[in-house]
């Protein structure tokens, strides 16, 4: 069997998650997101959990080094012999040699690495324009699924309200954080002949899924 061993890249508001939960599914992989795995490492008591657990006690960025040992623990997993999905990881160039490096030890190599591609400027308006019900948690977007009425909810006239985190400011600061990380990344997996992107922009999850889907059939 094909061995699918797949990262996925994307901004925030690129639709990632979406993306990645139909791949897990019609693909049968491991969805390995570094966030779910430190906390499962924390809760699993492994010697890496443990480091990971003091750095995230006192808000520390957890190291390198530590996330790399979760990463490699848990792609040593039966369940990942076959593929797995990286969300989330790696984030930097440093990451992305030392996972290579990892999986070159265990004779296998990243397959696919698939960059979600939405221009900076729509991402802006997909999450500063995110507002949500008080009273039934429905999500709209002023740009993209406005409510009927400005403001309020279509299905209980709930008031619709935007989180803190999401005004714009800080959506431009995430985004340009992300570009900054992901740039040198994507230009190191382009020199490893596998990166391709899916265009994101101005799409339907169903297709930018469709250019998933090619993506990973070659
Ligand atoms: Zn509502």
């Amino acid at each position: 069997m094909t061995q699918r061993n797949v990262v996925l890249l994307g901004g925030p508001g690129a639709g990632k998650g979406t993306q990645a939960e139909r791949i897990v599914a019609d693909y049968a992989l491991p969805h390995i997101s570094t966030g779910d795995m430190l906390r499962d490492a924390v809760a699993r008591g492994t010697e890496m959990g443990r480091a990971a657990q003091q750095y995230m006690e006192s808000g520390r960025l957890v190291p390198d080094e530590v996330v790399i040992g979760v990463v490699r623990d848990r792609l040593a997993e039966p369940d990942a012999a076959e593929g797995f999905l990286l969300d989330g990881f790696p984030r930097t160039v440093p990451q992305a040699e030392a996972l290579d490096a990892m999986l070159a030890e265990a004779g296998r190599a990243i397959t696919h690495v698939v960059l979600i591609d939405v221009p900076a400027e729509e991402l802006v308006q997909r999450i500063a324009g995110r507002r949500s019900c008080a009273v039934c948690g429905k999500i709209y977007n002023v740009t993209y699924d406005p409510p009927k009425v400005d403001g309020v909810c279509d299905v209980d006239g709930g008031e619709l309200t935007q989180r803190t985190d999401d005004n714009e400011e800080t959506v431009r600061n995430r985004i340009a954080v992300y570009e900054q990380q992901t740039a040198p990344l994507v230009g190191y997996y382009t020199d490893k002949g596998v990166l391709e992107s899916a265009f994101g922009g101005g799409k339907a999850p169903d297709e930018v899924y469709e250019q998933v889907g090619q993506i990973l059939a070659s």
